[in-house]
């Protein structure tokens, strides 16, 4: 089968179906876009933060 890659674009041909990485071209790509992600998410739940750290100062 035929994969692109999402992280760098690059088009794999004739990758097998269990091809480990899939569908990122290499461990490395799948790194960096999980890293991404995790970014992403440490981003968006930032305002929540306060919020946690009051509840510790609480159990504290
Ligand atoms: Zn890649």
């Amino acid at each position: 089968m035929r994969i692109e890659c999402p992280t760098c674009q690059t088009v794999l041909e004739d990758v097998p179906p269990d091809f480990p990485t899939r569908p990122f071209c290499s461990g490395r790509c799948k790194l960096i876009d999980l890293g991404n992600w995790l970014d992403e998410r440490y981003r968006v739940s930032t305002p929540v933060n306060p919020e946690l750290m009051d509840e510790e100062g609480l159990l504290n």
